[in-house]
């Protein structure tokens, strides 16, 4: 019998609401494979527990992590906490500790979704976002506060080795799914100085170790109508750690939007677990209400069995997921129903039983 050691963060607001489904989900599963066994251990680090202890995780939350085969994340964020708290003394250290530079986020069209776009054509392409590095540094900060000259400087810093990292991660992953195609996202022609090298490297490693892959650079402005105009034409998309934030929102929101978005942040050598979560916040306008859409969190656990070496199991949670939504009678609100959190955890959990007992 294999046991996965799974850390369990399910943070704020509907981060709560939507982990349950994802870990009842998880339980189902087990009942199913002899062979597949999940060791949970929930975190209560969130808003409340920093409101309550004065730190967002303990000083050793690091330390406690690491011995785990992987973090199942929710979402943080709460109006009492600044982000500099949830952000930065949270998230951040998990994916910088534990060089998770890969943040991994599909774009694929679900069965049974549509589409705001006039070409409803299905869309499949996933998005590498450098997790690590880049547009979002600590390092700058503000001068002159209250004053007429108040100002702030923020700097991006990027390195060789993390666009490389990123760029072969990307390449890897085109490689190992019969693509032909990576996409970066750039914006060189400002002359900005992180951009130029971005492109240098990006170019490099695809030149050199991956030379049957085709390199197509756009500048993201121009890049950002090309998603909207034409996203059937992507495979894999590689991109800085701002504007692969701001493309996957985008993303997202051409298959369905937030509630339907997984994420994976990967350190691809599996010396440090990996961390899944989904790509949309604490939603603090909805929260505590019932009403969430638990498949952006059920998917992303999907995408952690996956990492964890059961793409099969990852496959069946999928495939249940379509199967609800093709159905159509049981939608949440963000996706044009009236079903709760529950219901919906539920009709996923029913079409996982119908799979198995095939
Ligand atoms: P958000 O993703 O929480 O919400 C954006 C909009 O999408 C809201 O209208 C929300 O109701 C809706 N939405 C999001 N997820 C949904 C779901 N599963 N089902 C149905 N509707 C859903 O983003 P925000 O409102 O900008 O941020 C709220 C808080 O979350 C902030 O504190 C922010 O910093 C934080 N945040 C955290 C993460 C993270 O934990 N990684 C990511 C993004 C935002
Ligand atoms: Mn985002």
């Amino acid at each position: 019998m294999t046991t996965y050691k799974i850390a369990v963060i399910a943070g704020d607001g509907i981060g709560k609401e939507v982990m349950a489904e994802a870990l009842r989900v998880m339980e189902v599963l087990q009942q199913y494979d002899a062979d597949f066994k999940l060791q949970l251990e929930e975190f209560p680090w969130s808003s409340d527990y920093y409101l309550e202890h004065g730190e967002i995780m303990p000083k050793d939350g690091l330390d406690q992590l690491k011995k785990f085969d992987a973090i199942l994340f929710g979402a943080i964020g709460d109006a009492r906490v600044p982000d500099e708290v949830t952000i930065w003394e949270l998230i951040m250290p998990i994916r910088k500790q534990f060089k998770q530079y890969v943040n991994f986020r599909p774009v694929k069209s679900l069965k049974g979704i549509g589409s705001p776009l006039k070409n409803g054509k299905d869309i499949d392409f996933v998005i590498f976002r450098e997790n690590a590095e880049g547009e979002y540094s600590n390092s700058g900060g503000r001068m002159f506060e209250g004053q007429a000259d108040e100002m702030a400087v923020q700097n991006t810093i990027m390195t060789r080795k993390g666009i490389e990292n990123i760029t072969r991660a990307a390449a890897q992953y085109a490689v190992a799914h019969g693509k032909q195609k990576v996409t970066s996202a750039t914006k060189s022609n400002a002359v900005i100085h992180t951009l130029k090298l971005w492109d240098e490297h990006v170019k490099q490693v695809l030149a050199e170790e991956f030379p049957d892959l085709q390199l197509e650079s756009n500048y993201i402005d121009a890049l950002v109508a090309y998603f909207v105009e034409r996203p059937q034409s992507f495979e894999v998309v590689v991109a800085s750690n701002l504007f692969g934030d701001i493309l996957s929102d985008l993303g997202s929101s051409l298959v369905g939007g937030l509630g339907l978005s997984p994420s994976a942040n990967i350190n691809p050598e599996k010396d440090y677990p990996s961390m899944f979560e989904p790509v949309h916040g604490s939603a603090p306008d909805i929260a505590g209400r019932g009403i969430a859409n638990p498949i952006a969190q059920i998917w992303s656990a999907a995408l952690m069995l996956s990492h964890l070496g059961r793409p099969d199991l990852a496959e069946k949670i999928v495939l249940a997921i379509e199967h609800v939504l093709l159905d159509g009678e049981v939608r949440t609100k963000d996706i044009g129903g009236s079903a709760s959190t529950t219901e919906m955890g539920d009709a996923i959990i029913e079409k996982i039983n119908a799979q198995m007992s095939l």
